[in-house]
């Protein structure tokens, strides 16, 4: 007989998970061990604060993993996903649609940087960024240059999971347990030069250059076998890198000189973190694609989106009507209540003000942040619009411990902080006020003053 539903005494019921509870699933990228000992579980969320299952707040400093930008549980979206449902559930955006995805595509190329002006659906930052691969290969291909192949990304890049993203990604640990992953992939340096730019706020005074090593990469496969050049403008999954003066705009210029698509992962950076809704837009750099996913539906529901030029679009749009252009896309492409969330996310960022947020608070937020300099083992401390770094100095033959210890100390005394490597990442949701500012920093200071 098939159990009733709730089942009595189900996890939800209970305060606290037996070790039982917690065995069949295997976690994403997590200490799975170290959870199951000590569970932190989320079992409620609103606006700047979630609710933990043992009903403590906790002051959210990352937007759940730097998606949630308009806070939790806001009305507008709840709402608009609760309407869908009952409307319409679903419908294949196969030769077929519905309205919502054609009036979100328009809604998105209109806060998108200028030309950018197509749009196509995803379910993730990661299929963003395969989408966009493909994409810049069968660019070229219908363009007649079939010889560009090769993609180029850059050490310490984040770009998701699946084999494009780690292949044109440059965090080893991602990379080295699956094969060769794409050929014809090269890499650029990153840009982080610790001694040089420590403690800067905003954009680093050095390092601009070093976006000529293009140049050496296109001299050394030549430019007529290059398709597209991936960066995050901000890399944040590796630990907050900000990009140099003049960096990306040097990069936009090798592109655009050799015929290189410039792609901009924007799934962390897009919808307002830094106070535009696009990093495009707030560097001035102009990329041919953005990938973006995360904040396009405030994190409630898996979605992502590309965008792209009217160029590349148009490029596939050549031949036979009843032809397929383009052979990919995804059976959740546009999904009706993914549309209507995002729909719903960008009239709260609309009515809120948020996707410029980030530039009203983000000297105070720099000034709270490097407040922290004296802290204990802080050997660098960067930020730009409402994303933070503190770099922790790495205790010998035990790396990533004393920011991980930060992180449990963070969560005991209610306060969400993510770690990579010994860097503690903060990315608030946008709608934080002052004294959340204070709160979250003033809960860091006490951890970090006592010398973790
Ligand atoms: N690209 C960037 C820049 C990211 O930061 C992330 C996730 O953090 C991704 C891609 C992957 O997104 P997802 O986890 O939604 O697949």
């Amino acid at each position: 007989m098939a159990p009733e539903w709730p089942l009595e005494n189900s996890m939800s019921d209970r305060l606290n998970a037996t070790p039982n509870d917690l065995r069949a699933f295997w976690m994403p990228f997590t200490a799975n061990r170290q959870f199951k000992k000590e569970p932190r579980l989320f079992v409620g969320a609103k606006d700047m604060y979630y609710t933990t299952h043992d009903g403590r707040q906790v002051l959210d400093g990352t937007a759940g993993l730097w998606c949630v930008n308009a806070g939790h549980c806001r009305p507008k979206i709840t709402e608009a996903i609760r309407q869908q449902a009952g409307e319409l559930d679903y419908a294949p955006a196969f030769q077929l649609g519905h309205p919502k995805a054609f009036e979100l595509a328009n809604r998105l190329v209109d806060i998108a940087p200028e030309g950018l002006d197509h749009v196509l659906y995803t379910n993730s930052g990661s299929e963003s960024v395969e989408t966009a691969l493909k994409i810049a290969l069968a660019y070229h291909r219908v363009k007649g240059n079939g010889s560009r192949f090769r993609l180029i990304g850059r050490e310490r890049g984040y770009h998701g999971v699946n084999f494009g993203g780690i292949s044109v990604g440059g965090i080893v640990s991602n990379r080295k347990m699956f094969g060769t992953l794409l050929t014809g992939v090269d890499h650029m340096p990153h840009t982080h030069l610790p001694g040089k730019n420590n403690f800067t706020r905003g954009e680093p005074e050095h390092g601009g250059d070093i976006a000529s090593e293009l140049e050496r990469i296109v001299t050394l496969h030549d430019a007529s076998t290059i398709a597209a050049v991936i960066v995050e403008p901000v890399a944040g999954s590796t630990g907050v890198l900000i990009p140099p003066k003049g960096y990306l705009q040097k990069l936009r210029e090798i592109c655009t000189k050799h015929g290189i698509l410039l792609i901009f992962d924007e799934v962390i950076t897009g919808f307002g973190r830094l106070g535009a809704p696009f990093a495009a837009q707030y560097y001035d750099v102009k990329p041919d694609m953005i990938t973006t996913a995360k904040g396009l539906t405030n994190g409630v529901i898996p979605m992502g989106a590309v965008f792209v030029t009217s160029e590349i679009h148009d490029a596939f749009m050549q031949g036979p009507e009843h032809m397929i252009e383009f052979f990919h896309g995804y059976t959740y492409s546009g999904n009706p209540i993914a549309s209507a969330a995002a729909l719903a996310t960008l009239d709260t960022y609309k009515e809120e003000g948020l996707l410029t947020r980030a530039a009203e608070l983000s000297d105070y937020w720099a000034d709270a942040l490097h407040s922290l300099k004296d802290c204990p083992n802080v050997i660098d401390i960067r930020n730009t619009g409402l994303i933070g770094a503190i770099e922790l100095d790495p205790i010998a033959g035990e790396p990533t411990k004393r920011a991980f210890t930060a992180f449990l100390k963070a969560y005991e005394k209610g306060l969400l902080i993510r770690t990579t490597g010994d860097i503690i990442a903060l990315s608030p949701p946008l709608i934080i006020e002052k004294h959340h500012i204070d709160e979250l920093f003033g809960k860091l200071r006490e951890i970090l003053q006592n010398n973790i």
